[in-house]
């Protein structure tokens, strides 16, 4: 079977982990400590705090700027849940904006339109643009558009570490950037994830949220606010400090492969068969997801493909035609370019080490499954 997504552990990550492990020091030590520092390092930012999931991380995004009830947050359509989850989950309400059918991610001049009709009753406090699949969204003009509504950014790049926007990574352009370590993104800990920030205040608040809202002072505990347990462990900490020096290398392998998938493909999308992705500056390449002609059902392709062992699948959900969150802003019952995405999207098997024969194996039965439904 040709696998959708493999996680890419180093051999050397194997037994490092295990020393960790002996150590009996599995929270709070070294490792989480030296892997914050990296990061930072990495993505060009001041600080950035470890987690347990990209979910738990973009809930604590909104806690540490005080969003919640009677507050509003903008969510592209086309994601995965999570996104609108923490805003719900907060007490806050999710504003759903249709994306842009090439980049996916969210459409610039429907924000635009929410953000200077916003009428109310909530308060509109947040964006949280997506960079979906690793394609960066557009900065600039979402970064416009917030300081000139005095709006906060909070960047879901989940799936977006090691993108990037001119020469600026994803995830430090707003106020909070969010990532995700499960194993279907590029660099992985099991579950886990950071937050990525310019800012000592919010950094601060971030740290006691995530755990029990405790500070300790020599030996003394003291508790300043309500808080969780999202710590990562020091053994997945120490995992992925394995990967990160080899991500950069692991993206531009990505960025090759989604050209190989382009080009061999191309005589498909000729026909009117698919639709290719935006080859977009910065992108990393977390998902290469083809858009399937409106003739096709992608259930019997899924299916077809998979008794040629090839295994593809959905790329990600449309939030409005989900129906958990209809309200009084988002009564269209299904936005039309999120719902495309979300109901013909075709994610091919994607990660660096797969083969040039399996690449052609997918190429070749994706062909010629479509030629024989068509
Ligand atoms: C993966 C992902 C999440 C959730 O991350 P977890 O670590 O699985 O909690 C949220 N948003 C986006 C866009 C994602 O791709």
């Amino acid at each position: 079977m040709i696998k959708l997504s493999q996680p890419n552990i180093p051999e050397e990550a194997l037994g490092a982990v295990v020393e960790v492990i002996r150590s009996g020091q599995l929270v709070h030590g070294e490792q989480c400590v030296h892997l914050e520092r990296e990061l930072s390092r990495y993505l060009g930012c001041n600080e950035c705090l470890l987690v347990s999931s990209g979910t738990a991380a973009l809930h604590i995004a909104l806690l540490a700027l005080n969003i919640g009830k009677g507050d509003a947050v903008i969510v592209p359509d086309f994601t995965f849940p999570a996104t609108a989850n923490v805003v719900a989950l907060v007490g806050a309400t999710p504003i759903i904006v249709d994306v842009d059918s090439t980049s996916y991610n969210i459409d610039p001049d429907r924000l635009a339109e929410v953000v200077q009709n916003w009428k109310g009753p909530e308060k509109l406090r947040a964006i949280m643009p997506v960079h979906e699949f690793g394609n960066p969204a557009g900065m600039g003009q979402i970064l416009e558009l917030a300081s000139r509504h005095e709006l906060h950014v909070i960047e879901d790049a989940a799936c977006a570490l090691g993108a990037q926007v001119s020469a600026n990574s994803v995830g430090t352009l707003g106020d909070l950037g969010c990532f995700s370590f499960h194993p279907r993104k590029t660099l992985t800990t099991g579950e886990g994830g950071a937050i990525a920030t310019n800012s000592v205040e919010l950094a601060k608040r971030i740290r006691l949220l995530r755990n029990h809202g405790m500070e300790r002072a020599g030996s003394e505990i003291k508790f300043h606010t309500p808080g969780l347990n999202y710590r990562l462990t020091d053994f997945q900490a120490c995992l992925a400090r394995y990967q990160l020096p080899k991500l950069d290398e692991w993206i531009a392998l990505r960025r090759e492969l989604a050209k190989t998938y382009s080009d061999k493909l191309k005589p498909l999308e000729q026909l009117g068969l698919l639709r290719l992705p935006q080859i977009a500056e910065g992108h990393s390449w977390q998902t290469y997801m083809v858009v399937l002609d409106k003739r096709f059902s992608r259930t019997e392709i899924i299916d077809c493909m998979r008794t040629l062992g090839i295994e593809v699948g959905m790329g990600a959900q449309s939030l409005s035609c989900i129906g958990l969150y209809s309200n009084a802003h988002n009564q269209r019952l299904c936005y039309p370019n999120g719902k495309e995405l979300s109901l013909s999207g075709l994610a091919l098997p994607f990660f660096e080490k797969i083969s040039k024969k399996d690449v052609d194996a997918v190429c070749g039965a994706l062909s010629d499954v479509l030629y024989k439904l068509s």
